[in-house]
């Protein structure tokens, strides 16, 4: 999508600090990070929220989170703990809309979320 944020580090139009990357998604560092390991997880295609996943996006999905605990683990948090989550549209706070696992770790988080 040409006026998508997320779509242009895919095509590398825009630059990213990428964690990871295969044929399918990236991965790469929150340019306003909220703990000392902050990354999102994109699905190469644009989908724009939780709302629009179809059935065909499932397996997807879920390498998007087998993804978010191998990064977990190659950045040293997996055993004192992580959070993942995605925000979906305004009272969940999403400001970019192409959907994306934001994985949080090196801190304490609360619960429940502010
Ligand atoms: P959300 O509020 O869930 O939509 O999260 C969007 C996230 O994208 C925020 O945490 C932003 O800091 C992050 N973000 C926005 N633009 C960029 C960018 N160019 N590179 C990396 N992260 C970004
Ligand atoms: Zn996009």
């Amino acid at each position: 999508m040409d006026d998508c944020i997320f779509c242009k580090i895919i095509n590398k139009k825009i630059s990213a600090e990428i964690e990871y990357e295969n044929d399918r998604l990236i991965a790469f560092k929150d340019i306003n990070a909220q703990a000392p390991v902050h990354i999102l997880i994109i699905p190469k295609i644009h989908i724009s929220t939780l709302n629009d996943l179809l059935p065909e996006h499932t397996n997807l999905m879920g390498e998007l989170i087998q993804v978010s605990k191998d990064i977990a683990k190659l950045k040293g948090i997996e055993k004192n703990g992580f959070r993942i989550g995605f925000n979906c549209n305004s009272d969940a706070g999403q400001t970019v809309y192409h959907i994306h696992l934001h994985l949080l770790g090196g801190r304490v988080f609360s619960w429940p979320p502010g």
